[in-house]
């Protein structure tokens, strides 16, 4: 690890983030600024207890921790792109819970999953969720996109599901298709249509939340 990446992940962890990871992307996902192909990504665990109130249906509690947990990775983010151009780098931070518009709600300017996965912090399995190698599903994240010359630390795991099947059969919304596993969770899983049973069946809870099939039946998840 340099310097600057251990410098980072203490400063990261000292504001409160679980897991703090490195990669390279090749390319910035930003077309205006072609030189930010780096990546910070950074993740921090939900509340066991709060978790445990989804059975079968999202709950309240969980969708305010939820928005808690957002408001923290993306102060975060903020403070870590500080340092970065503290130490004289270009850094733009990705907020937790990101949309390029109604016409295009599903998809941010970056997927924190991939950046995740290529920082070698889990794989994202066939329900779409990212499955972190310590906490499972429990887990929150936001990317801080730079030009700062930052290397993965840890392999990316190809493919961690092997044969399972569990999210696809259990999930009420057909929302997951059973394919393998890739870096990018949205090709493997319809979030629009777990977004419109969302709105059909729990209306008055608001995006975000998740019915929490999914996470319930994984056996990658550490609940
Ligand atoms: S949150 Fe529910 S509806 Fe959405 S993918 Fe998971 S199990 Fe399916
Ligand atoms: S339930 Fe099985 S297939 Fe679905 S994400 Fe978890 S390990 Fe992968």
């Amino acid at each position: 690890m340099t310097a600057l990446q251990e410098q980072l992940k203490l400063f990261a962890k000292a504001q409160g983030a679980d897991v703090c990871g490195f990669c390279d992307l090749g390319v910035s996902p930003v077309k205006e600024l072609p030189t930010l192909s780096h990546a910070v990504s950074i993740g921090v665990k939900l509340s066991d207890a709060v978790l445990a109130t989804i059975d079968g249906a999202p709950s309240f509690t969980y969708f305010q921790h939820y928005r808690a947990a957002n408001a923290l990775l993306d102060q975060i983010a903020f403070r870590l792109s500080r340092e970065l151009e503290k130490a004289g780098y270009q850094a733009f931070p990705v907020a937790a819970s990101q949309s390029l518009g109604k016409h295009n709600p599903y998809r941010g300017v970056v997927s924190h999953k991939t950046v995740a996965c290529l920082s070698g912090l889990g794989f994202v399995g066939k329900s779409g969720l990212f499955l972190s190698s310590e906490y499972g599903s429990k887990l929150r994240l936001a990317t801080v996109l730079t030009n700062a010359p930052l290397e993965s630390e840890l392999p990316v795991i190809q493919n961690g599901c092997g044969d399972c099947t569990l999210c696809k059969n259990a999930c009420p919304a057909g929302a997951i298709y059973g394919e393998k596993p890739t870096t990018d969770g949205q090709r493997n899983f319809d979030a629009e249509k777990c977004s419109r049973y969302m709105k059909e069946h729990f209306q008055d809870i608001g995006r975000g939340s998740v019915c929490g099939i999914c996470i319930k039946v994984c056996p990658k998840n550490k609940l």
